[in-house]
């Protein structure tokens, strides 16, 4: 693993598409070890019983609210795609991607995982974020996208509003076609950017940040033993932690604005 990741950083600074859009927070040692303490107290994550019919709810619930403001944010970074278009899939890894033009896919497992719509939209919302600041195309020249997906298309901005429906049994039947994701690996400054990114698009849609900040937590939890497939695409650990809590420190302060270009 650590093999494949150093070869994506060698191929990014190689065409000198790995940085961030903005410039963001440092993290200091003392925040560090905090993030670090915080981790190892709490239990490992567990799944929670969710029906398909919860799980489209709550990733179509998610969506609705944060598409207006996100896409508001979008068009401000003025750097990526804002037209999104959401896919779910039955796979039970904690896991989600961003590819192509604009699709973010979301397995099932984050619903079982998160422990409030929250935490469902912190997710969303980073994958949106590495849209608007155009990481997927940087990334994308390094990358094989999975071949066959098979999940729901949720919709895009014309779904949202209310333009189409899908029938429920309809629904989970794509729900239990879902296929694999496909590999896409990031900078951490562009990970460390899409979660700030993330905490603008959710502050400004009335999500709780620190309720979002859960997740985080979850999946630096199940990285201790490696279950999560959201670690090849999203490492998470103490310093991802450490930088989404000065991120939010600043997202609140400004009430809600993007950090200055890089
Ligand atoms: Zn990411």
């Amino acid at each position: 693993m650590l093999g494949r990741r150093a070869a994506v950083f060698g191929a990014c600074a190689l065409c000198g598409c790995s940085g961030a859009v903005h410039r963001l927070p440092g993290v200091g040692a003392g925040q560090l070890g905090l993030a670090s303490t915080e981790i190892a107290a709490g239990a490992l994550p567990a799944r929670r019983a969710v029906t398909d019919g919860e799980v489209l709810a709550t990733l179509r619930a998610a969506q609705a609210r944060l598409l207006g403001p996100a896409t508001g944010v979008c068009r401000e970074i003025g750097a990526g795609t804002c037209e999104w278009r959401f896919r779910a899939t039955g796979d039970r890894s904690m896991n989600a991607s961003a590819m192509g033009d604009g699709l973010i896919v979301v397995n099932r497992g984050i619903v079982e995982y998160a422990r409030s719509e929250d935490e469902v939209a912190f997710v969303l919302a980073h994958e949106m974020a590495h849209h608007a600041a155009d990481h997927v195309r940087r990334a994308g020249r390094n990358t094989t996208v999975g071949a066959a997906l098979g999940g729901l298309l949720l919709g895009g901005l014309a779904a949202a509003a209310g333009a189409s429906s899908v029938a429920g049994d309809a629904a989970q039947a794509g729900m239990r076609a879902g296929a694999g994701i496909g590999r896409l690996s990031f900078s951490k400054e562009q990970e460390r950017e899409a979660d700030y990114i993330a905490a603008v698009m959710l502050h400004r849609a009335g999500y709780d940040l620190r309720k979002a900040r859960g997740f985080l937590v979850t999946m630096a939890r199940a990285s201790t033993r490696r279950e999560t497939g959201m670690l090849d695409t999203h490492p998470a650990g103490p310093e991802r932690l450490a930088a989404y809590d000065r991120a939010v420190a600043e997202v609140l302060a400004s009430d809600g604005r993007l950090p200055a270009r890089a």
